[in-house]
């Protein structure tokens, strides 16, 4: 039987409750199975139909019966039957009746009471004569109507549907399936319905048997072969029919009868059925036993079709083809069914099941065949292809916990119709293909035939299934390694069906472990149930989809077994489950499933597309209910804009459908649409609403799917042109019918349902459509077509089932995944400027003339409609003229644009929705990083292109977007350089034309230049610069150590980032410009950052390492993945510094005793951790992850080159504690980031995914961690208060010098006392919420002090009681006890105390009492934060002309520092790195205190006593130079600022001529520092543009009366700034400085003014405003805080002035004799 409404009779799977199962099974089986007492071998069987009697009809039956056993009964079955009268005889005539009974209940048993005891095997024979009614069901022997197409009018027909119970409503009979016999049947009918069929050939004239009835016409029909009872079948009809008597493809009479004048349409069925027999004969190796095979078409019939042997009834629609009008489903639908019911001409007719237990023994066999043995006729139908989608759905309903086996006893009748459902259909379907390919088709065919031949006209059970497959399987050389029943017997006697979990456990391994688990979609449930499962699998390096044979048996003991694999470590991918043969889901680790979206969008077709389907069905399965992060399926989904196939699509489509109905509603609805319109936007341009006649048969299918997404989701272009086609189907419904012929019910679904009449039913949208009174069919035969179109009420049905079960399970929790997930994969969709404009590929021609530049921009554009115009960024470029055509360059046609706004808008006439653009422009070569520019020193020259964040839009007009990733290639005409390099190869030596990369145009750059290769610090990365430079290898040992390390940790090769990349890594010392810089293959690095001489600064080597490290780590974090928004770009930023740092601290790490090395922890934590808490509690600061998508270029540059670039790796390192474990879990992710998918956006929750797909343990929400932290400005302060000697108080507070704030964190906090002193453990020991008390694990005495934030890695600050406060001023007040502190956590203390005070939280007294234990300070990381600090006050007071007083503070906090350390080193000492950086920095801030000794020490090292003439001494050590020079400009004036101009001619390096210029601006020489100011904008200045900015900054700083002179001079020279020193963002770099600096009154009004009063400052005014609030911050505190600081200085001085002046005598003597 073929059943196409499945929705509705899968509802029986479930209607048997499972409780006392098998109680009631025993129940069942004594009440509802036939007793067995004797079998019945012959039917005679008269019916009398007359089709003008409408309610019943005699029959009379003579059944020929063997008792089995001495018995008073007889049982057998009848329904809704009145017997007229019953005769038990014996073959001597004797009638052995007594009476009978006849259930008027389902059990149908007629007993029939005999009046003795009759003895076994002595035959007998029944007879009944009877009146049956005509079954209304359509169940039984029944009557309906039908229209005659010749005459109009109404026509009646009999016929019958008997299977599985209803022949007892023919006939009375042992209504059973294994009950089999001979049938021999005699129909009656009136002369006007003279068609009469049944199984058999009509008797010859000579072969009658029945006497004829007066007003009858008798039909006698041969005997049949033994069969069940459920095949009998009846025509009693006016029909007319169609045969192969002329034209025999199969050699067994063949006829096709319908109503007439249908003839025609019945050519198919003919054709086809006689193919399909032909191939199914050859397939079992045995012959159709029937003398005749009749195929009749009904217009009313309740299943599909029935198989009934020599007689198969259809319903109408899925027999009768009518070409140009039936659909291209339709037509599929046919030679499904009619292989369907030919298939049961083996599976069912000759061997049938014991009982319906087994109904998958028929419908599965029937099930699989329709499919393959369609394939073997009509292989273009794809069926087999199609198959994978069939079991994808029935994979859904079978994934419950309830669901019953395969094999399931039922017993009533409706629990037999029950199990013709999904089970015993598709899933067995699935199962047997399953078999199939594990078995080997071979073996798999012959078992089949086997089991046919041997079991020919009998009733079976599973077990001679398996019994013949494991025969043939014996005789082959095939091996399975468990017998079948035991494998087979758990496919079918269990629910359900395994996922199974494949994990590689390293990048190296051999193997995997593979586990298997009960898929339930309710994942709270589980299940003990195990099958063996036959896996194989696909590895990236082995691409053989086609050997489908198990590589492995998975068995159903252990809990997880390993597959040894060779070759696996080589494999990027691997999939399980070629072409989805095998039954089961299949999981992989995160890894897997990313380099699967991976392969899918670069390569989509090197993976089988029955796989594409099944990554597709199965990721998003698995998401929905949580056994994977919804990323991967959406990432994996993006690939689909290039797909092509219909059967991934299908696939897609249906877990969209489930997405569609779970999210309508919610917050994303629109995204989804957005999402689902954007991803087939291809497809929908490439299928559009017409049918090519020769195109491929599944197409009809794709395009409606496409259409249905497209029309659903609000594409106007699809809406509209269904609304047009709707209209012209309301004026002429033929001519429609006609025109769309392709799919033309499907079409009208389309439409009623997504367009016009959602809310109306389907019948009311008929009407409104004219349909009715049309010759359509009616609305049931509409639902009943094929399984894409059903009732509306079916839809609604199903729909509210999907989504009351989503809520009602967990599924809703893993719905909100699938929301941010959705979130993102929409956003790489998303383009700002213009949506639904997609360009397909640039080409670029850049040729440089002079200054100027030209350009050729040719872009492949997709759109969504002409209406509006395409719309590119454009920044500074005139365009001449744009062009456009519809598919070359060469073709296309000057068209109208207007640039304006930052934008180019082209102005498209006439249709379609795709245009080659040419656009000729021309641009300046600009003079500073961005962009095109050129630059030069001395001899060197260049030009480079970097576009980097937002400049591709001043070199080529384009979606200047980070999500706008395309193929994009560049030509360099006419370029002055013979070196050129960009991010790829070149196509060819002789042009230079690069290859084409998929990337956002931003992330392409380009150098040429007359450098010199200076070196190659490894293999294939050359290093350039000026040559003769005076260089110290250090650069190079450590890019050279950086390559190898960054290869490593990031476990994604740089050579390996693309395979089109230039295939080295140029990088270039840049002798004046220092940008940020993302291109592939080429690194720019300004020289003062890597050139290093041999007598280098620590201060520049420090930077020197980070700044080429981080550099290096923007290949990887900034080309190979990047922001998909720049909002996340904090994310990028912070993994490119995290792994920077690391790499830094491995290679200085290496040699601990090695003192030349710097402690990169002490140096991230203070540069890092500390200046960010400082910058971002400033009112200036921006939060660094905001929430929308951000597209302002200055909102972009102040984002990206802000805060962000050391708060988000410090909330990184945070973080990384946070993550339980010794693995560096933010590594981790970073890793999985950058073999996730070629170059891809990613967004902070993809991050976030990543990191919680790599911890083990997932207690931490991760974004409900970080996001206080990054959604906000400002941090927490973690308040602790002393509640007893062993417990402490835990409160928090938000921190910001601005005030304000309620933020809630969670803060990770770790904690040691004195008694502990464990410092080294920096993983929180809780996460503290709202209010917590800490009970210690200590009782603390009096002198016991805590310290919280251990190693000062929390990204927040700690404040004490003040009797706490006071126990570790004790403790660092005592030399001895304060070296127990970590020297971090000094750093910390100070740095935390003198910021609370800042912002009034904490009293002065406290934090300079605890400043002035610095008295026995001398480490880097303490000092360090003592100098930033204290750096304001001493600005403060000497703003405040209290100079006097400040420098008291450094007398008392320096003094262990001069002694130990020294201003004047003893220069043969070699002394540790570290020294020399804090002896740099204490002096520095020491002398510009004015702290006598130190300007002593400046006075005295500063000069040269070598040398005749006054001269700067060479050999003052270079990291106090700094401090030097600048304390003798200050000092001296003229006569140092002379000396230095001098040395600035000698051969020192870029570094050391910045350490110069930064002194000069230290000069309190008006005239001086007002020609300092002009140099740096004049035309022929003599500074490089990176200096000018450096100059200005240090004049800045320098003191208050040069903060008058430079605000001045800002504003009045706001444009030449901006032009000279390197664009707006070097302006707003000085505006931030310069706020900082504004310490009173005056200045802010002068500021003030500047900005309310008229400015140049242009788009950066904003930036200037936020600076002037930091000033007004500054301003009050000055107003709070500043005579409590100036008062307790002077109440707390000490008296060591005098001696300081002494000292400052005796010095300055010295050095005058030394003149
Ligand atoms: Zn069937």
């Amino acid at each position: 039987m073929y059943l196409p409404i499945l929705l509705t009779l899968f509802g029986f799977v479930f209607s048997v409750p499972l409780t006392s199962e098998d109680l009631r099974n025993d129940d069942l089986q004594a009440r509802y199975v036939l007793p067995g007492e004797s079998m019945p071998t012959l039917y005679d069987v008269q019916l009398y139909l007359d089709p003008n009697n409408d309610v019943s009809f005699d029959g009379h039956v003579s059944i020929r019966i063997l008792p089995f056993r001495r018995t008073e009964e007889l049982v057998l079955h009848a329904m809704e039957t009145i017997i007229n009268s019953i005769e038990v005889l014996g073959d001597n005539g004797e009638n052995i009746f007594r009476t009978y009974t006849l259930s008027t209940f389902d059990t149908h048993l007629l007993r029939i009471r005999l009046n003795r005891l009759i003895d076994p095997m002595i035959p007998l024979t029944i007879n009944i004569a009877y009146s049956g009614t005509y079954a209304e069901n359509l169940f039984g022997v029944y009557l309906s109507t039908y229209r005659n197409e010749n005459n109009g009018r109404t026509e009646r027909v009999i016929t019958s549907q008997l299977q599985p119970t209803f022949a007892r409503r023919a006939f009375p009979c042992y209504d059973e399936p294994h009950r089999k016999a001979v049938f021999r049947t005699t129909i009656y009918a009136p002369v006007e319905y003279p068609v009469v069929r049944s199984n058999m050939p009509k008797r010859t004239e000579t072969d009658q048997l029945k006497p004829d009835v007066p007003g009858w016409i008798k039909h006698e029909f041969q005997d049949t072969l033994v069969m069940s009872t459920y095949l009998n079948a009846y025509l009693v009809s006016n029909f007319s029919y169609i045969s192969n008597e002329d034209d025999e493809i199969f050699n067994v009479p063949f006829k096709v009868y319908s109503r007439p004048g249908t003839q025609e349409h019945a050519k198919f069925a003919l054709e086809f059925g006689q193919k399909n027999m032909v191939a199914l004969a050859e397939y079992t190796e045995i012959p159709y036993e029937f003398p005749k095979l009749d195929k009749v078409a009904v217009p009313d019939f309740a299943a599909g079709a029935m198989e009934n042997w020599g007689l198969v009834i259809y319903r109408e629609v899925a027999l009768l083809l009518q070409e140009g009008v039936t659909t291209t489903a339709i037509r599929q639908n046919i030679a499904r069914i009619i292989t369907h019911e030919n298939m049961h001409q083996w599976f069912g007719n000759e061997v049938s099941p014991l009982s319906w237990t087994f109904t998958w023994l028929n419908e599965g066999f029937a099930n699989f065949f329709e499919n393959y043995a369609t394939d073997l006729v009509l292989p273009n139908f794809r069926m087999m292809d199609q198959f994978v989608l069939q079991m994808q759905g029935v994979m859904q309903n079978d994934a419950v916990l309830g669901v019953n086996p395969m094999t399931y006893p039922v017993f009533t009748p409706s629990q037999i119709l029950g199990t013709f459902n999904a089970v015993a259909y598709q899933k067995s379907g699935s199962v047997i293909r399953m078999m199939q390919h594990f078995l080997t088709p071979e073996v798999f065919r012959k078992g089949l035939s086997i089991y046919i031949k041997d079991n020919a006209r009998g009733a079976v059970g599973p077990s001679h299934l398996y019994a013949a497959l494991q025969h043939a399987l014996d005789e082959s050389t095939h091996r399975v390694p468990f017998p079948l029943v035991d494998i087979l017997n758990r496919w079918t006697n269990q629910g359900g069906f395994p996922v199974i979990t494949v994990r590689r456990s390293s990048p190296q391994a051999q193997s995997v472990s593979v586990s298997q688990q009960r898929f339930l979609t309710d994942s709270t449930l589980s299940s003990n149930d195990r099958w063996h499962i036959p896996v194989n699998w696909v590895l990236s390096t082995d691409v053989d989809f086609e050997d489908t044979k198990p590589g492995f048996w998975i068995s159903t003991g252990a809990t997880a077994t390993a597959i040894d694999i060779p070759g696996l470590s080589e494999a990027e991918w691997f999939i399980f489950n070629k072409k989805r043969t095998g039954y089961y889901r299949v999981n992989y680790n995160v890894e897997n499933w990313m380099a699967l979206a991976k392969v899918l969008n670069e390569a989509h077709e090197t993976i089988d597309l029955l796989n594409r389907a099944q990554i597709i069905d199965d990721s998003f399965n698995l998401a929905r209910n949580g056994r994977l992060n919804y990323v991967h399926p959406f990432e994996i989904s993006l690939y689909l804009i290039k797909e092509k196939d219909y059967i991934p699509w299908a696939s897609a489509n249906t877990v969209f459908n489930y997405l569609d109905i779970v999210l309508s509603g919610s917050e994303v609805y629109d995204l989804f649409q957005y999402y689902m319109l954007n991803i087939t936007a291809p497809l929908f341009e490439e299928l559009g609403f017409n049918a090519d006649d020769h195109e491929e048969h599944v197409l009809a299918f794709h395009r409606n799917n496409i259409l249905n997404i497209n029309c659903r989701h609000g594409n106007d272009v699809c809406i509209e042109r269904a609304q047009e086609l709707l209209q012209s189907f309301r004026n002429d419904p033929s001519e429609l019918r006609n025109r769309i012929k392709w799919s033309f019910f499907f079409l009208l679904s389309v439409l009623i349902l997504n367009v016009l009449t959602k809310s109306l039913s389907i019948e009311k949208s008929l009407s409104a459509l004219h349909l009715t009174d049309t010759s359509l069919p009616k609305s049931k035969t509409l639902q009943l077509d094929g399984p894409e179109v059903i009732s509306d009420s079916e839809i609604r049905t199903f729909k509210s089932d999907v989504v009351v079960n989503a809520r009602s399970s967990n599924e809703a929790v893993y719905t909100e995944d699938a929301n941010i997930a959705l979130i993102n994969s929409t956003r790489s969709l998303r383009r700002n400027i213009r949506p639904g404009q997609i360009i397909q590929n640039y080409s670029v021609k850049i040729a440089f003339d002079g200054d100027t530049f030209n350009g050729e921009a040719v872009i492949d554009v997709l759109f969504d409609s002409t209406e509006d115009p395409l719309i590119f960024h454009l920044e500074a470029l005139d365009v001449h003229e744009v062009r456009t055509g519809l598919s070359t360059p060469e073709e296309a046609l000057p068209t109208d644009f207007n640039p304006e706004d930052g934008t180019l808008e082209i102005f498209l006439d006439g249709g379609g929705r795709h245009r080659v653009v040419v656009i000729e422009y021309s641009g300046e070569i600009s003079n500073f990083g961005n962009g095109i520019f050129q630059g030069s020193f001395n001899d060197y020259q260049y030009i480079i292109i970097n576009l980097f964040p937002t400049n591709a839009r001043r070199v080529l007009p384009c979606v200047d977007e980070l999500t706008a990733a395309t193929s994009i290639s560049f030509t360099f005409e006419d370029v002055p350089f013979d070196e050129i390099v960009s991010n790829s190869r070149k196509e060819d030596d002789d042009s230079n034309q690069f290859r084409a990369l998929n990337v956002p145009p931003n992330l392409w750059g380009m150098v040429a230049h007359n450098f010199v290769s200076v070196g190659m610090p490894t293999t294939n990365v050359v290093l350039y610069g000026r040559s003769n430079l005076n260089q110290h290898n250090l650069a190079s040992v450590a890019i050279n150590a950086f390559m190898a390390a960054f290869n490593e940790k990031l476990d994604k090769a740089y050579f390996n980032i693309d395979e089109n990349q230039d295939g080295r890594m140029h990088i270039f010392a840049l002798p004046d410009t220092n940008v940020e810089w993302n291109a592939l293959s080429t690194v720019c690095i300004w020289e003062p950052y890597i050139f290093m001489t041999n007598t280098h600064s620590m201060m520049q080597q420090k930077t020197a390492l980070v700044k080429i490290a981080e550099a290096m780590a923007r290949q990887w974090f900034g080309y190979l993945v990047y922001p998909e928004d720049w909002k996340d770009q904090w994310v990028i930023s912070g993994l490119a510094s995290y792994a920077a740092l690391e790499v830094v601290t491995d290679f200085q790490s290496s040699d601990d005793e090695d003192i030349s090395l710097l402690d990169m922890n002490t140096i991230f934590t203070t540069d890092v951790i500390q200046e960010a808490l400082l910058l971002d509690s400033y009112s200036s600061a921006v939060v660094i992850s905001p929430e929308d998508d951000m597209f302002d270029e200055v909102d972009i540059r102040r984002h990206i080159l802000g805060l962000l670039k050391i708060k988000a790796p410090a909330i990184l390192r945070m973080l990384r504690f946070v993550l339980s474990g010794e693995d560096d879990f933010i590594l981790k992710a970073g890793q999985a980031l950058l073999n996730r998918r070629f170059v891809t956006p990613i967004s902070m929750f993809d991050f976030f995914t990543f990191v919680d797909d790599t911890i083990e343990d997932d207690n931490i929400d991760i974004w409900d961690f970080v996001q206080p932290w990054v959604r906000n400005t400002g941090y927490p302060v973690l308040h602790v208060a002393w509640t007893s000697a062993n417990a402490v108080l835990l409160t928090q507070g938000h921190f910001s010098l601005a005030g304000g704030g309620d933020v809630r964190y969670k803060i990770p906090v770790t904690f040691t006392t004195n008694r502990d002193q464990n410092y080294g453990d920096m993983h929180p020991t809780m996460m503290m919420e709202s209010t917590d008390l800490m009970p210690l694990p200590f009782t603390l005495e009096d002198d016991d002090y805590i310290i919280f934030n251990l190693q000062g890695q929390g990204y927040y600050r700690v404040n004490y009681d003040v009797e706490h406060w006071d126990r570790i001023i004790s403790a660092l007040d005592d030399p001895e006890r304060r070296q127990e502190i970590h020297p971090l956590n000094r750093a910390s203390l100070i740095d935390d105390a003198l910021n609370l005070a800042r912002a009034g939280t904490l009293d002065y007294d406290v934090a300079l009492r605890l400043t002035l234990t610095w008295a026995h300070e001398t480490e880097y990381g303490p000092w360090k934060a003592f100098v930033r600090n204290m750096d304001f006050l001493k600005k403060m007071l000497f703003s405040a002309d209290e100079s006097d007083i400040y420098v008291r503070m450094v007398q008392r906090t320096v003094e262990t520092f001069e002694n130990k350390v020294s201003f004047s080193p003893d220069l043969s000492d070699n002394e540790p790195a570290m020294t020399s950086l804090t002896r740099g920095i204490v002096m520095d801030h020491a002398c510009r205190s004015n702290y006598d000794p130190c300007i002593a020490a400046a006075i005295d090292w500063f000069y040269d006593t070598n040398s005749e003439e006054p001269a700067v001494n060479p050999r003052v050590p270079v990291d106090i130079q700094p401090a030097v020079f600048c304390t003798m400009v200050r000092e001296t004036g003229a006569e140092a600022t002379d000396l230095l101009y001098v040395y600035l001619e000698t051969d020192i390096s870029l570094y050391d001529r910045l350490v110069v210029l930064e002194s000069l601006a230290c000069s309190n020489d008006e005239e001086f520092i007002n020609q300092l100011m002009m140099d740096t904008i004049s035309e022929d200045s003599p500074f490089g543009i990176e200096e000018r900015s450096i100059v200005l900054a240090a004049i800045i700083r320098s003191g208050l009366d040069n903060v008058f002179r430079v605000l001045d001079f800002m504003q009045s020279n706001t444009n030449d700034i901006r032009d000279m020193y390197g664009g707006p963002q070097k302006l707003e770099e000085l505006l931030y400085i310069l706020g900082d600096n504004i310490l009173n009154g005056d200045l802010e009004y002068n500021l003030r003014m500047w900005i309310r009063l008229g400015n140049d400052l242009h788009e950066s005014e904003g930036i200037a405003e936020s600076a002037l609030e930091n000033a007004q911050v500054n301003l009050e505190w000055r107003e709070r805080s500043l005579e409590e600081v100036s008062t307790w200085i002077q109440e707390n001085d000490a008296h060591t002035a005098i001696v300081s002046f002494t000292l400052l005598f005796f010095t300055v003597l010295v050095s005058l004799f030394n003149l």
